[in-house]
């Protein structure tokens, strides 16, 4: 950005604005283009700075949807009733941005909370609001209490879907309500509840690994292979030396050996347990 000041830049300050990140970035680039000129701004500056640019952001966008209003209201110092802005009983504030007219008048509250500045539903610059608004004051909340935060100072015709937008994209929210699925589990197979057998008469097999063994002096890798009865858990384990149908045969070999012939066996069709099978 060559211009230093972005208020000086005129109506075309927003389109492109490179405005990726927050709307207080946005007012950020505002103070001054380059950041080592910061250093010569008082505090008093800043806030004077901060608030003008802020003011100029505001009204690009104003201009940018609302032209005619603002012709209108300049003009005939009324809208016209075919305008969307019209229920809104729009007035130009002293900072010459469009603010909605509430029925707080006489309540002692800040011009923005009573007058809070008109912004279009569809802009960049309203969508970083509302989420700068989100994640600094109104979060984990919800949708209205997001809307009921802006509004003290922003108001946006038809708000909520934009909210709802930006409330969608927001992980810290997805994460909050989150809600665990219940999935309806069907019956356990006959095998996993015939509790009248011996054990291992119905048995599943996995193999897990690979580990760092020592053989000798070098260092192998080697697997395990876990049986499971089905009925009581119970577990039987033996080493593989490799994840073939060769070692696979061999640990099932002692298996056998060890605890009798099963009814059945279940597996995940491991490679090398359909070898084996073969
Ligand atoms: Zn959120």
């Amino acid at each position: 950005m060559e211009k230093t000041r972005w208020r000086d830049c005129g109506p075309d300050i927003c389109p492109g604005t490179g405005c990726c990140g927050k709307f207080h970035g946005l007012e950020g680039f505002c103070i001054g283009g380059k950041w080592e000129d910061q250093g010569k701004l008082t505090n008093q500056d800043r806030v004077s700075e901060l608030r003008a640019s802020r003011a100029a952001v505001l009204g690009c966008v104003q201009r940018e949807y609302y032209e005619p209003e603002i012709k209108d209201l300049k003009e005939w110092s009324a809208l016209r009733k075919t305008s969307p802005l019209f229920p809104l009983e729009p007035h130009l504030g002293e900072d010459g941005l469009l603010r909605a007219e509430g029925r707080l008048e006489k309540v002692p509250l800040m011009t923005d909370s009573k007058y809070p500045v008109l912004l279009p539903r569809d802009h960049h610059v309203t969508e970083l609001i509302v989420r700068e608004t989100h994640e600094n004051k109104a979060r984990p909340s919800g949708r209205e209490h997001t809307l009921a935060v802006m509004r003290q100072e922003f108001w946006v015709p038809k708000g909520r879907r934009l909210i709802d937008r930006v409330l969608k994209r927001c992980l810290v929210c997805r994460r909050v309500s989150w809600k665990e699925s219940l999935q309806r589990q069907t019956n356990r197979p006959a095998d996993r509840v015939c509790v009248v057998k011996a054990s291992f008469t119905h048995t599943s097999v996995d193999c897990f690994g690979p580990f760092s063994a020592k053989q000798g002096r070098k260092w192998v890798k080697q697997w395990g292979c876990l049986f499971t009865c089905l009925n009581s858990k119970a577990i039987h384990l033996e080493i593989l030396d490799g994840l073939d149908a060769d070692s696979f045969l061999n640990a099932i070999t002692c298996f056998l050996a060890r605890r009798g012939v099963p009814e059945r066996i279940r597996s995940d069709n491991g490679t090398n347990m359909i070898r084996a099978n073969k």
